[in-house]
């Protein structure tokens, strides 16, 4: 399945010169790793920290492959496109929102049988799909119980619009003076710190834990830094303001010239999808709401469920590729900001082709007078995130038709952009 890595894409004078000033790179094909899409890494042999980049072609897609025909694998299958009604659902008999458009059906009129693949809804004008091949199809997917003719037609469909997705790798140095928290008990740094983490519903130790910082000098000097590790490497960080008035954003990201690859290239709390028993990832927009829920989570005893952080609403190509790579998760639910909530719902019907995705709708929050404060997340209401995403949805087709009515959302065209 995997192709052998092209030669000369990053050698000869094209290729990269490392800071060592040599242009040597070798090839390693990587292939077993992000299999059945395909992938190099180049490196250069002189200074390895920097140099390495891979790049990964979505060529394939996870959940097409591999199809045995069981009840219980039919069952999955649709799971994963389609919204299942799990009351109405029986042995024989899957009932789904029904997704061709114009049904309007939101309760589960679509019966699927799952011997015969044979479907039906009650809503639906004939003709209407009889098979479950042709819903796939209005997905822009394909079924077939044929696993590799599903994966060939599948990769036909996806190179008429081949994306590449940069996956880089860097090793960066934190801000200059960068001192651990967990060290530095006694420093008015800690103090801050504190009061920052228990005003965001947080404690010290939580903070302590990532291995936040601070330093005495510089620009980064007003702000508390988080570290963003991926594996051995500290990929990225972040600062945030101790105080929350005075300054135009309580965040900071690091410029350019202080770390090359930017907030899009990394996922906060990445290496804890390695773990075989997380099921279900939560996709926030903050370093601190992904400590906010995972507090929270620990609080409950939930084991099964983790968050991750992409810094902005926006979730780029290699943040995707990365999560491709954990094959046991079984959805990936994006909770955005409650005023982010539609961006929320494009990105994951956008992604509803690639994996499985489902929104948590994060709900306005109160000022202290009682009016709606618009922005809400899980900083401020931690168990309102949870409720969310206890009530989280699957993408509808139908929301793709408000979404293309309401194209004046805010930033939604930025997000087109980006995935
Ligand atoms: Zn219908």
């Amino acid at each position: 399945m995997a192709k052998a890595p092209r030669d000369g894409i990053f050698g000869g004078s094209s290729g990269f010169v490392g800071s060592c000033g040599i242009r040597w790179i070798k090839f390693r094909a990587n292939a077993a790793l992000f299999w059945p899409s395909w992938a190099m890494a180049a490196c250069c042999w002189s200074c390895s920290n920097f140099l390495e980049m891979s790049i990964i072609w979505f060529s394939s897609i996870n959940f097409v492959l591999n199809y045995s025909m069981s009840p219980d694998r039919v069952k999955r299958e649709i799971g994963n496109v389609f919204e299942v009604i799990k009351d109405r659902t029986t042995d024989d008999e899957i009932y789904i929102v029904c997704p061709v458009p114009g049904c309007g059906d939101r309760t589960g009129n679509r019966s699927i049988n799952v011997k015969t693949l044979r479907s039906h809804c009650w809503r639906c004008h004939d003709p209407q799909p009889h098979h479950v091949a042709a819903l796939f199809k209005l997905k822009g997917l394909s079924w077939t119980d044929d696993g590799s003719a599903g994966f060939d037609e599948f990769g036909q469909t996806l190179r008429g619009d081949m994306k590449q997705a940069v996956t880089p790798v860097q090793n960066i140095e934190l801000p200059e003076g960068f001192s651990p928290l967990a060290k530095n008990r006694k420093s008015c740094y800690w103090r801050f710190c504190k009061d920052m983490a228990e005003r965001k519903h947080l404690g010290i130790e939580d903070l302590e834990e990532a291995g936040a910082g601070f330093t005495r000098t510089g620009n980064w000097e007003p702000f508390c830094i988080f570290p963003v590790y991926e594996g051995v490497r500290c990929v990225y960080y972040q600062g945030r303001t101790y105080s929350d008035e005075g300054f135009e954003t309580t965040k900071k990201f690091p410029s350019k010239k202080e770390v090359p690859y930017g907030p899009s290239y990394w996922v906060y709390n990445l290496d804890a999808l390695a773990d075989p028993n997380i099921s279900l990832v939560i996709v926030v927009e903050s370093i601190l709401n992904t400590l906010s829920i995972r507090r929270k989570l620990r609080e409950l005893d939930i084991q099964h469920i983790v968050p991750v952080c992409i810094f902005t609403h926006r979730l780029s190509r290699s943040q995707v590729a990365k999560f491709q790579r954990y094959r046991h998760i079984k959805e990936f639910c994006i909770l955005y900001d409650s005023d982010s909530t539609g961006l929320a719902v494009e990105t994951a019907l956008r992604l509803s082709s690639v994996m499985p995705v489902s929104v948590a709708k994060m709900p306005h929050g109160k000022n202290a007078d009682g009016t709606a404060r618009l922005t809400n997340d899980a900083n401020d209401d931690v168990d309102a995130a949870l409720y969310a995403v206890t009530e989280r949805e699957r993408p509808h087709s139908v929301d793709r038709e408000i979404m293309r009515l309401g194209t004046d959302l805010p930033g939604q065209r930025g997000a087109g952009a980006h995935l």
